[in-house]
């Protein structure tokens, strides 16, 4: 969810972060991906623009981001950490099993369907995190 490519940037400054040169640059790769890269895959497009950034950097980095509520990260089952920004308008995500491919998608019945749930036990809902796992269809399937 790659909406402008200061976001995250701008997102720290309001929070009043300092921001190094490296850390401009991991804010504007993870601004620019429009997937949910895993660190290594960060720490390799960070290092295309800036070579002396280093993986821990990275680490270091989206850890921050995260911590400071910019960055969601996400463990779609293959038990790496991807991240995204934290997107305006929430979505869930739809994983192909066989390729990694993420997709986003909001239905709502589904956001209904949980708030109901919530409901139902005495809980009015703050948050959820759905994710569904697929192959895509064949043509027995079908
Ligand atoms: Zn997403």
């Amino acid at each position: 969810m790659a909406d402008d490519a200061r976001y995250i940037e701008d997102q720290c400054q309001a929070r009043g972060m300092r921001m190094t040169e490296q850390r401009r640059v991991i804010a504007r790769v993870l601004s620019d991906s429009a997937d949910h890269p895993d660190v290594e895959e960060l720490y390799r497009r960070a290092a295309a623009i800036d070579s002396k950034i280093s993986l821990s950097t990275v680490y270091r980095t989206v850890k921050l981001f995260e911590d400071a509520g910019i960055l969601a990260r996400h463990d779609f089952g293959d038990g790496r950490s991807r991240y995204e920004q934290v997107p305006d308008e929430h979505h869930d995500h739809l994983i192909d099993v066989k390729t990694g491919k993420v997709i986003e998608f909001r239905d709502e019945e589904i956001e209904r369907l949980q708030e109901a749930i919530a409901r139902k036990y005495g809980f009015r809902l703050v948050d959820h995190k759905l994710e569904l796992y697929g192959v895509p269809l064949t043509d027995e399937d079908r």
